[in-house]
């Protein structure tokens, strides 16, 4: 792997850098983080302008260094996250610009691109988290479609998504992996019931699906049909493991400005604050590099050039090296939040106050996208071999 960053590649990061500079002061102000459908428009607005000046296409087509500039340079720039977009760019749109085929590329990726159409995912359900493959909505075929009838939990962006990466069971019979099936739901077919649930922060970024007889085309069936859980896995592979890779320069600016507020209020004198800040700055310098070494491995791979030497990475899909990386950024995020309240003080009760709400989400952290516990599993199963736990 060679990190060295070519004369073309200092050029893209200098012409983003200027782009940056020009076009986000003229941004409208972000919208209220409890308002989704004003957040779904704010940040396919964004991504529609990233479309026009050509930038939009860095997450799957662009060199792995190419993407990682982009990251870095739009989140050091303070440019809206990704938001509404982030299971179409981040792990939907992957998942079938590598399963797909040509027509099913054609028809959804362009799209997300441009930020015409978002995406969910429904895989969690009311007994099916941790254990996926336990799951019980069931899709039966009829005619040329599918017809599912099940309920989904914990869907994000449920509420203004036009599309949900979707995991059913097609084969009660088969061994429970083996019977499931990834298909791609349109939000508004009838049937599709959605119901918003409040998280801590009072925001209702999450939703229950209910699925009533839905008709879904077969031709929306990412992968063979009962192939869905290893579809699953390439989806898993991405959210874990580069679909967070640009909220560490977030986190590693949000350090910063903490390392100020602490200079400025007087709490820099306390040397176990200070301590713990320049813990936190080598924690997320190491989870950058393991970054770069994940995607640029996994790149290298889907180029040909061999297989990957990130563990467990093939074809182009991150390897099991990406639960590694979730397990270490979801516990160092919440402990930036956590000394983010020991800078604030008696300030950390101030709801209103953006540290204060993203210490409430960092919360979610070591659950989302699997559990801190399922990540050790899989840490301990797939990278050091050590026996299965059941
Ligand atoms: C903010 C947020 C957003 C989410 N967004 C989505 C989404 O968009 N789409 C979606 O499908 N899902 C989403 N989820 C759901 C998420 O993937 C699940 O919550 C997660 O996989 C855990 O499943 P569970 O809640 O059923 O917990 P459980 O599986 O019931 O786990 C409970 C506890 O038991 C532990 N545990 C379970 N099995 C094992 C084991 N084998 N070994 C060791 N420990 C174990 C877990 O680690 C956990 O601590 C979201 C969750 C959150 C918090």
């Amino acid at each position: 792997m060679d990190l060295a960053y070519t004369e073309e590649e200092r050029a893209f990061r200098a012409r983003l850098r200027d782009w940056l500079a020009s076009v986000l002061p003229t941004l409208p102000a972000r919208p209220d983080p409890r308002d989704w459908p004003a957040r779904r428009a704010y940040d396919t607005a964004w991504q529609r302008m990233l479309y026009d000046a050509g930038y939009a296409d860095v997450h799957w087509d662009a060199a792995p260094t190419i993407r990682l500039i982009f990251l870095e340079e739009t989140e050091r720039a303070g440019a809206p996250y990704v938001g509404a977009n982030f299971v179409g760019l981040l792990h939907a749109g992957p998942t079938i610009a590598v399963e797909g085929t040509p027509a099913q590329r054609q028809r959804w990726l362009p799209p997300v691109l441009r930020g015409d159409e978002v995406w969910c995912q429904g895989f969690s359900e009311p007994d099916a988290g941790s254990d996926l493959a336990s799951l019980r909505t069931r899709a039966v075929r009829d005619g040329d479609d599918y017809v599912v009838t099940g309920a989904k939990i914990w869907t994000s962006h449920a509420e203004v998504a036009d599309w949900c990466e979707l995991l059913v069971r097609t084969d009660p019979d088969a061994p429970r992996h083996r019977g499931l099936t990834w298909l791609a739901l349109p939000m508004d077919a009838p049937g599709v019931t959605v119901r918003p649930l409040r998280t801590l922060a009072g925001t209702a970024e999450f939703a229950e699906v209910f699925l009533d007889e839905v008709r879904v085309p077969a031709g929306n069936r990412v992968g063979a049909e009962n192939d869905g859980w290893r579809v699953t896995m390439v989806t898993l592979s991405f959210e874990r493991g580069t679909a967070f890779v640009g909220e560490v320069v977030a986190c590693r600016r949000v350090l910063g400005a903490l390392a100020r507020a602490a200079r400025a209020n007087g709490r820099w004198d306390d040397a176990v604050l200070r301590r713990r800040l320049g813990r936190l700055n080598a924690d997320f310098a190491a989870l950058w590099r393991l970054i770069q070494w994940n995607v640029s491995e996994a790149a290298a791979a889907a180029a040909g050039r061999g297989a990957s030497t990130a563990p467990g990475g093939s074809g182009g899909v991150p390897g099991a090296g990406g639960s590694v990386f979730k397990l270490r950024y979801s516990h160092a995020r919440q402990e930036l939040y956590d000394a983010a309240a020991e800078v604030l003080g008696a300030g950390a009760l101030d709801a209103g106050h953006e540290w204060v709400a993203d210490r409430l989400s960092s919360l979610s952290y070591t659950i989302a996208a699997g559990t801190s516990q399922i990540q050790q599993n899989i840490v301990a199963e797939r990278i050091l071999g050590l026996p299965k736990g059941r």
